[in-house]
């Protein structure tokens, strides 16, 4: 089975790839390059081309079974600048995948959604029912593409999954992919750079919060479990045929404060820190109740912020480069 992985050559799609293939799906990949990076992806077929086109999709779509959906824009802080480039690129040319996808006549979809639609929660952990209440127009985007899912579904017999990542971190035990993006705004990134001397010091924002070291509370989920979630999707879709959503995280949640003495643990080195002032739109806590994708996806996380840490840190190390080539549209 052929499954085209739109924005399959960044951080979390280039990990989907390899585990798809892994349990013998042939992953195709379609990116314009703006982030992710072919080197990612080289060993798969390789589409160079917009989420917007229609016309190439279409192309393309001929001859895959599925799709799944990574290419999206997913800073928090900057949609809060630049809304208009959120609601462009994560719902506008998201809806022309989505047409292209019905036209074309495939049914199974699987979309990376995000916790972020659900706000700051006051009701711990988070499950699928708590109610949606984005705070940025990331989330916001977010929200409102799975709504387009729920409407597909309904009027054109689409089945799709939603998957609501929590805090995706990590590298493949490989050392070959990894996180890797210009501006780095993710945490554990920016401590293990740190760490290294690579920049100075980590910021910490906010150290006033209401939890037990007044640093920001998350759950961090192993990309590599974030993949087998999506293979597990897919089986769904093809065994049961029933649209749903999940969230995906560990159901643990780690401070601020506590990652960095984790990342000084692996690493063997101290992290130099800075207390800054509160990010902006940063929830204090924010918890997966992993129960429903557990019973229903057959999916629990097997990798824990040991493991995270440990494979970020040696991707960190290696991160060397190969070349690719692709098809272009
Ligand atoms: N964070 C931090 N310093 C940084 C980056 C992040 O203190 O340089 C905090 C951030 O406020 C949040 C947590 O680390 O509480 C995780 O942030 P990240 O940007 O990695 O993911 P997010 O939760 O925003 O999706």
């Amino acid at each position: 089975m052929r499954v085209l992985l739109v924005g399959g050559a960044g951080y979390i799609g280039s990990h989907v790839a390899r585990r798809l293939s892994e349990r013998g799906y042939i992953p195709v990949i379609y990116d314009n390059f703006s982030t992710g990076h072919r080197r990612f992806i080289d060993r798969f077929e390789v589409i160079h081309g917009e989420i917007a086109d229609y016309e190439c999709l279409r192309h393309f779509l001929k001859n895959v079974d599925a799709v799944m959906h990574f290419a999206a824009r997913a800073y928090v802080g900057e949609s809060v600048l630049k809304p208009r480039e959120y609601y462009a690129t994560n719902m506008t040319d998201a809806l022309t995948l989505l047409n292209a996808t019905v036209d074309a006549g495939i049914s199974k979809f699987i979309f990376s959604s995000s916790c972020a639609v659900y706000g700051a929660p006051e009701q711990l952990p988070i499950t699928e029912t708590t109610p949606r209440f984005p705070l940025s127009p990331y989330g916001q985007t977010k929200a409102a593409f799975e709504d387009a899912l729920k409407s597909y579904s309904a009027a054109y017999g689409l089945k799709f999954v939603a998957l609501r990542y929590f805090n995706a971190a990590g590298a493949d035990e490989s050392g070959m992919l990894g996180e890797l993006r210009s501006p780095e705004t993710h945490l554990i990134p920016l401590v293990l750079k740190a760490a290294s001397g690579h920049s100075p010091a980590v910021s910490i924002f906010g150290n006033d919060y209401d939890t037990p070291d007044g640093t920001c509370i998350r759950d961090y989920v192993h990309v590599n479990d974030l993949a087998s979630a999506h293979v597990s999707a897919l089986d769904l879709l093809i065994h049961k045929g029933e649209s749903d959503v999940f969230n995906l995280g560990t159901g643990t949640g780690f401070s601020v404060l506590e990652v960095i003495s984790a990342a000084e643990e692996v690493s063997a080195l101290h992290v130099p820190r800075l207390i800054l002032p509160r990010r902006p739109g940063d929830p204090p806590v924010l918890i997966c109740d992993g129960e429903y994708a557990r019973k229903k996806l057959h999916w629990s996380p097997q990798r824990g912020l040991i493991e995270i840490l440990s494979t970020a840190w040696k991707w960190q190390i290696i991160n060397t480069a190969v070349g690719a080539e692709s098809a272009v549209c």
